[in-house]
C-alpha cells in the first residue's frame, strides 16, 4: 500500500478506536480481529519508507466476559531470548473461557534482531527499538513500527508489561522497573502491578522524559499516555533458562489476578530491594575483559569488578564499585571497548518509597 493511503486507512481506523470497546464487539488490532471468548493472530503492518517494510506478530486474546485491555510486549531486543520465549508460552497459556477483558501479545517486535542475532539494534536502521517512542510515520523502520505500536496497542490499551533479559552481552539478574509519573492514582495502580510481578528486586527509576511526544520508552510512552505500566527483565547471555521464563509467566499472571483479569487472589512481593540508584561503570580502554563478580552478587563500595588486559595479556584497568550495592549486570562477554558497559550496580535504598 502506498504510503498517502496507508495513512489515510491510518487515520480511519483511529477514529474507530474512539468508540469503547464492549464485551461482544469484536476487537480489532492491525489486522488481527477477535470476537469474546477467541484467541486470534495476525501482523501489524510497517508499510515501507525511506528503508523496508516489516511486520509485527501479534497475537489478541478476547476474554469471555469484559474487563480491561493489557498489553504484554517482548523482542525490541531480539536476542533477549526468555523474555521472547515467555511471552510466547503466555500466547499458547491464556485461555480466553478464564480471562475477564483482552490481552494484546506481541512477542516479537524486532524480528531483524531475532532473525540476524543481532543486539541491542534493529539491524536495518541501526536504532534500539525501546527508544524512539512514540515513533513517526515518515522516519525510519524502528521510528514507523514504534508510531504503528503506539497508535494501534498503547492507545488502546489500558495497562502494559513490557519483557526484556539481559542481552547477549549482558549477565543479568532478574529485576522490574517501577517508575511513578506524579499521579498518585496512576502510580499506586503501576506499584500494585509491579508488586504483583513478583521480582524481588525493583528499580525506582525518577529520571524518565515526562514529554509524551518524547517518551524513548514503551513503559514510558505508555505510562505517559494515562496507562499504568511497568518493566520486567530476566534471562542473560543468551540463554532461555526455563527458571528465567517462569519467573515472567508466573509475574504475568499474577500480575492478571491483580487486575482481576483472572480468577484467584493476588500475591504481592513482601520487602523487595528498591534500587534508588544505578552506579554505570563502563570500560575507559578497549581489550579483553575478565569478570570477578557474578550477577546477582553484592559488592561493597571500591570492589574491585574484574580486569581488562590488552591483547597481549598486560592488564591496562581495574574497574570499580563507586558504591556499595547489587551487581544488576555484568558483561557477559570478552569482547570490551571503551566506553562500553563493564556493569550496572544498583544501590539499596534504606527503605522503601
Ligand atoms: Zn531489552
Amino acid at each position: 500500500m502506498r504510503l498517502a493511503k496507508w495513512v489515510a486507512t491510518f487515520v480511519a481506523s483511529l477514529c474507530l478506536f474512539l468508540a469503547p470497546v464492549g464485551a461482544q464487539q469484536t476487537l480489532a488490532v492491525g489486522s488481527v480481529s477477535a470476537a469474546p471468548g477467541t484467541k486470534a493472530t495476525g501482523f501489524l503492518e510497517v508499510p515501507a519508507g525511506s528503508d523496508a517494510a516489516t511486520r509485527l506478530p501479534v497475537v489478541v486474546i478476547r476474554g469471555e466476559k469484559s474487563g480491561p485491555v493489557l498489553t504484554l510486549a517482548s523482542g525490541s531486543h531480539g536476542t533477549e531470548y526468555a523474555s521472547i520465549l515467555a511471552v510466547e508460552q503466555l500466547i499458547e497459556k491464556l485461555d480466553p473461557k478464564q480471562i475477564s477483558g483482552t490481552v494484546i501479545l506481541l512477542p516479537l517486535i524486532n524480528t531483524a534482531s531475532f532473525e540476524q542475532k543481532v543486539p541491542h539494534i534493529n539491524p536495518v536502521d541501526g536504532k534500539s527499538m525501546n527508544r524512539f517512542y512514540p515513533g513517526k510515520l515518515d522516519g525510519t523502520q524502528t521510528e514507523r513500527a514504534s508510531a504503528v505500536i503506539t497508535h494501534e496497542v498503547v492507545d488502546r490499551t489500558d495497562y502494559l508489561i513490557d519483557f526484556h533479559g539481559g542481552d547477549l552481552d549482558e549477565s543479568l539478574r532478574p529485576y522490574a522497573y517501577w517508575s511513578p509519573i506524579g499521579n498518585a492514582k496512576q502510580d499506586a495502580m503501576s506499584r500494585g502491578m509491579v508488586e504483583a510481578f513478583g521480582l524481588d528486586t525493583i528499580i525506582l527509576v525518577k529520571e524518565r522524559p515526562k514529554d509524551p511526544n518524547a517518551a524513548r520508552y514503551l513503559d514510558n510512552n505508555a505510562s505517559l499516555r494515562g496507562k499504568p505500566s511497568i518493566a520486567v527483565e530476566a534471562g542473560y547471555a543468551g540463554t532461555s533458562d526455563p527458571a528465567d521464563i517462569a519467573l515472567l509467566v508466573d509475574g504475568t499472571l499474577n500480575v492478571m489476578r491483580y487486575l482481576k483479569m483472572l480468577p484467584g487472589n493476588a500475591t504481592s512481593i513482601e520487602h523487595p530491594a528498591w534500587v534508588e540508584k544505578i552506579d554505570e561503570v563502563s570500560s575507559s580502554e578497549t581489550g579483553i575483559f575478565y569478570p570477578l563478580v557474578e550477577r546477582g552478587n553484592y559488592v561493597a563500595a571500591g570492589a574491585k569488578l574484574g580486569y581488562v588486559t590488552d591483547y597481549f595479556g598486560k592488564v591496562i584497568l581495574e574497574p570499580h564499585a563507586a558504591a556499595a550495592g547489587v551487581v544488576l549486570y555484568i558483561c557477559a562477554l570478552p569482547s570490551m571497548k571503551k566506553g562500553y558497559t563493564v556493569a550496572f550496580i544498583g544501590q539499596i535504598a534504606a527503605q522503601a518509597p
